[in-house]
């Protein structure tokens, strides 16, 4: 039997059983489950790694209990700028669309740089100028607001304080961004990231989950890494390209790669988060130094496994 694999995230942060209700922790494994089987469907129907990142990562962003596409969190200005990047292993072509307002799916513009430009990064006005000739699905303001989202940045609009949607606010904890890692029958692995970032951001910040090598990574010879957590020490830790450094040169596994990184490095700086990791092998590794994370995976014997908690 071929190796197949997949493994999603949702987001890391202060998640504890006692913030959430039975119902809404029910609706978020629903829909990891449910974006880790479109996935995963991609993968069995011989469809590539890059396209199972894809659809795992649209159906997330469709959600609008996750910080990306529908449900993204809020800016200084009351409008959302998000983030997404893609990469593929077998010849590490990448695409990131950075600070970009109105597109369904960023992932999916994220892709189309990948494939269609001839660059790896486009932000703002021209990277929506690029989404619009090329057939992106392009949504109104309206579309991106949610209740849940208008209300946390409330709390801080008047402040000059923004917010990781891993973290605290007013006792209330609020988590997001979402990402993939897969790998297919061919071999070929690919890593997925999109984001809205901060609730309150302001000031074009962009956060690690577009930046190829801090937030999203993948290469044959090594690995696939999607992480989530406070992006500044994301992006200054390099926490994707570092695991697949340890790898490459290091000859670490892909478990003492994951755990130096997120469990030593990344606590000596204080960058809170975690991330989902695949290697050739069809290993996985879904590390956090969080208190939980949304993720999920089936691994190549065809287990499936969908947690929030540690
Ligand atoms: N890493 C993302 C960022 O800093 C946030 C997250 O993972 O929720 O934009």
């Amino acid at each position: 039997m071929k190796k197949i694999a997949i493994a999603i995230h949702g987001g890391a942060g202060t998640i504890a059983p006692h913030l959430l209700t039975t119902e809404l922790e029910k609706a978020y494994l629903k829909g990891l489950e449910d974006a880790l089987k479109q996935g995963y469907e991609t993968l069995k129907n011989n469809g590539s790694a890059t396209n199972a990142v894809a659809i795992a990562v649209m159906c997330l962003e469709d959600n609008p209990l996750f910080n990306a596409g529908k449900g993204a969190v809020f800016n200084h200005i009351g409008g959302h700028e998000l983030d997404a990047a893609i990469m593929q292993g077998i010849d590490l072509k990448a695409g990131a669309a950075c600070g970009v307002t109105g597109i369904k799916n960023p992932v999916l513009l994220a892709k189309a740089i990948m494939e269609k430009s001839e660059h790896v990064m486009m932000a703002g006005n021209g990277a929506f100028e690029f989404a619009r000739q090329n057939g992106i699905v392009i949504e109104d303001e309206a579309y991106f607001y949610t209740e849940h989202r208008y209300k946390q940045w409330q709390d801080l609009k008047d402040s000059e304080n923004f917010q990781l949607d891993h973290s605290e606010v007013k006792s209330e904890k609020k988590f997001g961004t979402v990402g993939a890692v897969a790998l297919d029958e061919q071999g070929n692995m690919a890593a997925a990231t999109s984001t809205g970032g901060m609730t309150n951001k302001k000031f074009g910040r962009i956060g690690d989950s577009p930046v190829i090598g801090a937030g999203t990574y993948a290469n044959n010879a090594t690995c696939a890494i999607s992480c989530t957590g406070h992006g500044e020490l994301f992006l200054r830790s390099v926490v994707a390209y570092d695991i697949s450094c340890l790898m490459e040169y290091k000859n670490f596994t892909l478990k003492q790669a994951c755990d130096l990184v997120v469990y030593d490095k990344l606590v000596k700086i204080g960058g809170e988060g975690g991330l989902v990791a695949l290697d050739a092998k069809g290993d996985i590794e879904m590390p956090f130094n969080s208190e939980g994370m949304y993720r999920a995976k089936i691994n190549i014997n065809g287990d499936i496994e969908v947690k929030i908690y540690k």
